[in-house]
């Protein structure tokens, strides 16, 4: 989304100011207590069903997913209204590997098997702030796959833009570090909901070697301060498109959080910033469907490929197969014969490329980022291959190949793009393939 992401966290009853930021133009409310009709048709609201021990059903994978639908369930069921529904809050440890492989198992088995078909959508994760650490993003890669959005909470000390240490150096803004490191790792990156923000003086940083619980009130009670920060934040840390909504915690008259409160004078301070960016809808790269062939393909009895850093990789190589573009086998086949081709003829250690995209726009993955893979003498090692099935040295790929490889690559996140025949050795390869991606690529 475009524009203001700026959207209340409610629990409890409404407030009447909370009509006056929906009227201001904010797309997403949270809410916690469901009236039971839709306050703002239009609007798309988070539900949130507090589940006392939700964490912990987390230790009983897919069985504790269906525990947690029983207790959900007809919240769920009788506000049909609702856009989408949070899984469990802040699930911990995520630091416990075992933990993270049953939230994935959890959350897939309640997207796939239980909310999915009944035509629900799923906000998965919910990770606490500073959560997942540095590397564990893709151990989720089975739910990222499926959940409508990812979860994230984010919070700092005693700034929205205080910076944290080496080892965890941004706070708020840190969707961007996961983001990356999921793209990487070749996972999708569903379009995020931050469903916390704020100041929290709970959070551990240098700057707050003992933690209390305290909220922005306790920094400096000026709204005019906070509701600063929080314009600041919206247009800045949160520009990314990715981004679909930053919801404020919270407009809630309970402790302990009174000193974090969304206060009416705070919302009236909002009203302009929201009228004055307001949020537009913007489909972003469409997630490609990647078939994932890793593993599957013939590889070399003993060689095997080197490995790179993801900081190695500086741009995509775009390959033609040189095989039939109106193909008697199909795609999958082919790419078999390739892999063979690559082994047996070759004498490589195994299929030569990272991508492959077929005449019909389907995705396949066949080698790891991380692989150092045969495909462009001279440029493998900073080089991500994606070959098209087919010959291009005189006619460009069909709309819907070159459609399908340019937003592969702009979901890839590269915009660097070359050919292989910008290396020397005499290939044709990939003929005007190239040219008709990065004009695609140009256009998304
Ligand atoms: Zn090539």
């Amino acid at each position: 989304m475009r524009g203001s992401k700026l959207a209340p966290h409610v629990q409890g009853p409404i407030p009447s100011y909370v009509d006056d930021l929906v009227a201001a133009g904010v797309r997403y409310v949270k809410l916690m207590t469901l009236p039971d009709k839709d306050p703002w048709p239009g609007v798309r609201t988070v539900g949130r069903v507090y589940v006392e021990g939700d964490a912990g059903l987390v230790w009983d994978g897919a069985r504790g997913a269906d525990e947690f639908w029983r207790q959900i369930e007809p919240v769920v069921l009788s506000h049909p209204w609702v856009h989408a529904w949070e899984g469990p809050n802040e699930p911990n440890p995520v630091s416990d590997a075992n933990y993270r492989g049953l939230l994935d198992q959890f959350t897939v088995h309640l997207a796939r098997d239980i909310m999915l078909p009944r035509g629900l959508r799923i906000v998965g994760g919910n990770f606490s702030v500073g959560t997942p650490d540095v590397g564990h993003g893709p151990d989720f890669r089975n739910m990222l796959a499926l959940i409508t959005y990812l979860g994230l909470h984010e919070y700092n000390y005693p700034s929205l833009f205080a910076q944290g240490d080496a080892g965890k150096p941004w706070w708020v803004g840190r969707y961007r570090m996961l983001m990356d490191e999921l793209r990487r790792a070749g996972c999708r990156v569903p379009p995020i909901i931050v469903g916390e923000h704020g100041i929290d003086r709970l959070l551990a940083t240098p700057n707050n070697p003992q933690p209390s619980v305290g909220g922005w009130m306790t920094v400096n009670n000026n709204p005019a301060w906070f509701a600063g920060e929080l314009m600041r934040a919206d247009l800045e840390v949160y520009a990314a498109p990715e981004v679909e909504a930053v919801c404020i915690f919270t407009a809630a008259p309970y402790d302990p959080w009174g000193t974090y409160k969304l206060t009416e004078e705070l919302a009236r301070l909002l009203v302009p910033h929201i009228r004055a960016n307001p949020p537009v809808d913007e489909p972003g790269p469409q997630d490609p469907k990647i078939v994932d062939l890793q593993g599957r393909l013939t590889v070399h009895p003993t060689l095997r490929y080197g490995s790179r850093k993801p900081r190695d990789i500086q741009f995509v190589v775009v390959h033609h197969s040189a095989t039939p573009t109106s193909d008697t086998i199909p795609a999958l086949l082919r790419i078999q014969r390739i892999a063979d081709y690559h082994v047996n003829h070759n004498g490589w250690p195994g299929i030569g490329y990272h991508y492959i995209v077929d005449q019909a726009g389907i995705v396949y993955q066949v080698n790891h980022q991380d692989t150092v893979s045969n495909h462009t003498a001279g440029g493998n090692l900073h080089g991500l291959g994606v070959c098209l099935l087919g010959t291009y040295t005189k006619a460009p790929p069909s709309p819907v190949q070159t459609a399908a490889a340019a937003r592969l690559i702009d979901w890839l996140g590269w915009r660097k793009v070359k050919d292989h025949h910008d290396w020397p050795g005499g290939t044709l390869c990939p003929g005007v393939a190239g040219d008709a991606v990065r004009a695609a690529i140009s256009k998304l």
